[in-house]
């Protein structure tokens, strides 16, 4: 994946929008648990009641409270505190709040913000504690034993309906004292302040039903509220999960359809050595299939491999932050976990890349099958074919089920390692539940957090399926993106004289295929004037093709040089070569369309009169007006629904169509027959006047006209000259032309 990075630069700002809005959902995804456990805790647990700090209590109430403060503590609740009675402006509406005021004042905090609420609950929380204890020994003394342990003198022992508050006002202050240490004491054992706010709320609930206050209200009210908040972040995760969703295809189908534009555009560029590193099958396959896996990988990577790490770290924070004591046990699922991913793993990746060499080798035999398909028949090979097909494909089935297999265990083992960690936090949590230590909602979050990091991990896990794949897929793309282009534009290009006059000349130019060990072409040297012909001549294999695809440039000489007009080929834009010449190549192709779009592939604006007058040229009239829809007949991909010869005819129309000065003609007359061959040749030799001509043939009757003619053989030119200097002094011409001549005698 390395490899294809600088594809992704631009979509680099998507990419981070995304990971904002990862963490913007890890966030809200790990709020949730949070403000569930405040449900719990503080809607259920503590009947809505937030803090030790109420905001509203009977003077009375306070009284007894400040009969347990230090001085300190005391100015600090009256600061926050302002007494209302009969005569205090809107008294209207405490009273409509606090119905208890007919009787008696009440105190009402005056700010109620975060801060102030912090800086008195453990005054409070204490404060309300100690009276809300000593109000239930009144009406119960038999409770004194268990509420406060240490007092030092033993309340049971009192008369019931003894008014404590009244003997402790008669204590004197230190006594008073006393009794509060002792009591600081037994809250310094139920464990922080955090459980004193709780079991501190108790008492201000009741607090709350002495004013007359509608508690149940002020739970439900509590409840509905958190909950409603609960469903504002679960909708700001959905809505960042849709965005990176939306953005993540995004990016992955803008990565593909950039990967597959510069494959394309890199394969446009291909020069025939480049074009015999790769096959044509392989190439396409590149940018199909190994693009989607690319695409596909890069879609879960930012969804998913992106938001594990965010997300898994996250929940440890806020795990560790809930209960910290129970860190022991994600450690435990995590070691499970990362015990069975690596077992699996390691069994099952393998097998993938086995997986994919299997299908290439399943492709291959149906490809070969496919293309060669009337030889397989006509050896009556099929059931042969058919064991090799079957083979392969039952190979690719197992390995398949193979690894399926082995992932059919991750699941279930995956659940038993959720529940299993479960279990243990509930078992361990309700131990420390049991001990005050921590809150029910707060095991309840730690639980989720927990699964929240088993799921990181699973989402990992996701990577290790997915990157090999994509990995091997980058480096076959990548392959073929960072192929050196050998036949580029020169760097400061030239241009031809004009007027452009066609003459080529070869100086002493030798050829070797990329990756062969010797030259295809040794030393060749001979000049062609403008608006001659010439023909070439050669056994199979002697390199005339070779020699006549160094003129358009599909491979570059590999020593010598090409000069037309006077200019190195190599100096001037390939562009500006290649328009100048008409190449009819050995292997005639057609794309699919029509005649006429094929025809109109070298000139779109050529008029009808140049169309029919190229076909005319080209023999081709016949077979194309004897059909109903003349130029507008269909062609299927490659022209397979014409005949070889047809096809010929038709690529050479196409060339014509083009008027370039130079023309070349590669083995095209093979498939005519000698009598079409000839009026072809005669019709060309009037349509092509004063163009520079090129003919590869075998037959001699094609090129016997031409003003010179090149004989080779082995990559060398042995023989040079006309026709009829040739048949004076090349042995080879001379024993060709003889043994054809012959057979056209008996035509
Ligand atoms: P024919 O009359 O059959 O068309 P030819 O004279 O045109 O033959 P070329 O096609 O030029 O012959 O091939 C000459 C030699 O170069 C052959 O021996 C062939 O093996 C080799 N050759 C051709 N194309 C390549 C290639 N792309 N890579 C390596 N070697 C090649
Ligand atoms: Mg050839």
């Amino acid at each position: 994946m390395l490899r294809i990075t600088k594809y992704m630069k631009p979509f680099l700002l998507m990419l981070l929008v995304s990971v904002g809005l990862l963490f913007v959902q890890a966030d809200a995804d790990l709020t949730l648990p949070d403000y569930m456990s405040r449900i719990v805790n503080v809607g259920i647990q503590q009947g809505g009641v937030e803090s030790a700090v109420p905001e509203a209590l009977r003077k009375s109430t306070m009284d007894r409270i400040f009969l347990f403060l230090p001085d300190g503590a005391r100015a600090e609740v009256e600061a926050h505190y302002k007494l209302v009675g009969k005569y205090t402006a809107g008294y209207e509406t405490y009273l409509q709040k606090y119905p208890v005021l007919a009787k008696e004042p009440v105190y009402v905090l005056t700010n109620a913000d975060k801060k102030t609420v912090k800086q008195l609950d453990p005054i409070m929380g204490k404060g309300m504690l100690i009276v809300f204890g000593i109000e239930k020994i009144e009406s119960n003394p038999a409770q004194a034993k268990q509420l406060m342990p240490n007092m030092g003198f033993d309340l049971s022992k009192l008369p019931p309906g003894t008014d404590l508050f009244a003997l402790l006002a008669k204590m004197s202050a230190s006594q008073r004292a006393q009794i509060s240490t002792a009591i600081n004491q037994r809250f310094a054992t139920i464990g922080g302040e955090k459980a004193i706010v709780q079991a501190a709320a108790q008492a201000v609930k009741a607090e709350y039903d002495a004013l007359g206050m509608n508690t149940s209200k002020i739970q439900s009210s509590y409840i509905l509220h958190t909950g409603a908040l609960m469903l504002l972040i679960a909708l700001i995760s959905v809505i960042a999960t849709i965005s990176v969703g939306y953005l993540a295809a995004k990016i992955a189908a803008g990565l593909g359809r950039d990967l597959r534009h510069f494959l394309f555009e890199k394969v446009m560029r291909f020069s025939g050595a480049e074009f015999d590193r790769f096959s044509t099958a392989s190439l396409i396959t590149r940018s199909t299939n190994d693009i989607t896996q690319i695409q596909t990988a890069m879609m879960i990577m930012v969804r998913m491999v992106f938001y594990a790490p965010i997300i898994g770290i996250g929940a440890i924070i806020h795990a560790l932050k809930k209960s910290p004591s129970m860190w022991w046990t994600i450690a435990l699922a995590v070691i499970v976990l990362i015990g069975m991913i690596v077992t699996v793993f390691s069994i099952a990746v393998p097998k993938f890349k086995l997986i994919q060499m299997l299908i290439d080798k399943l492709n291959l035999i149906m490809r070969e099958n496919l293309s060669g398909m009337m030889v397989v028949r006509a050896f009556s090979r099929q059931p042969n074919e058919e064991k090799r097909f079957d083979a392969a494909n039952v190979d690719l089935t197992k390995t398949n089920l193979f690894v399926n297999r082995v992932f059919v265990v991750v699941m279930p083992v995956m659940m038993l390692i959720l529940n299993g960690v479960t279990i243990l936090i509930l078992w361990v949590g309700a131990h420390q539940v049991a001990q005050s230590t921590m809150q029910v909602g707060d095991m309840i979050a730690f639980m989720q957090y927990a699964m929240q990091v088993v799921f990181a991990f699973l989402m990992l896990a996701m990577m290790f399926i997915l990157f090999p794949r994509a990995d091997v897929s980058a480096n076959r793309v990548a392959d073929v993106l960072d192929t050196d282009i050998t036949i580029l534009n020169p760097p400061q290009p030239r241009t031809f004289p004009a007027p452009f006059k066609p003459a080529i000349e070869f100086e002493q130019v030798s050829f070797r295929y990329p990756d062969a060990k010797e030259d295809m072409l040794h030393d060749i040297n001979f000049s062609i004037q403008a608006g001659q012909t010439i023909g070439i001549m050669g056994t199979t294999g002697s390199g005339k093709s070779t020699l006549i695809n160094l003129i358009p440039r599909f491979y570059d000489v590999t020593g010598g040089a090409i000069h037309i007009d006077g200019v190195d080929i190599r100096e001037v834009p390939l562009e500006a070569l290649r328009d100048r010449i008409g190449y009819v190549p050995q292997r005639s192709n057609l794309f699919a369309g029509t005649v006429e779009s094929n025809l109109r592939y070298a000139d779109e604006h050529a008029d009808e009169a140049t169309l029919r007058r190229a076909l005319e040229v080209a023999q081709a009239t016949e077979f194309i007006f004897s059909k109903p829809e003349g130029m507008r007949t269909e062609v299927s991909q490659g022209g397979i629904n014409f005949s070889g010869g047809q096809r010929q005819r038709l690529t050479i129309a196409r060339a014509l169509i083009k008027r370039s000065p130079v023309y070349i003609f590669d083995e095209c007359f093979s498939a005519l027959d000698y009598k079409t061959d000839a009026q072809l040749r005669r019709a060309l030799h009037g349509y092509l006047a004063n163009r520079t001509i090129i003919i590869v043939s075998q037959r001699v009757a094609t090129i016997k006209a031409s003003d010179q003619i090149i004989v080779l053989d082995e990559g060398r030119v042995i023989c040079k000259g006309t026709h009829h200097e040739l048949m004076e002094t090349c042995k080879v011409y001379r024993e060709i032309a003889l043994s054809q001549l012959k057979q056209e005698a008996l035509l």
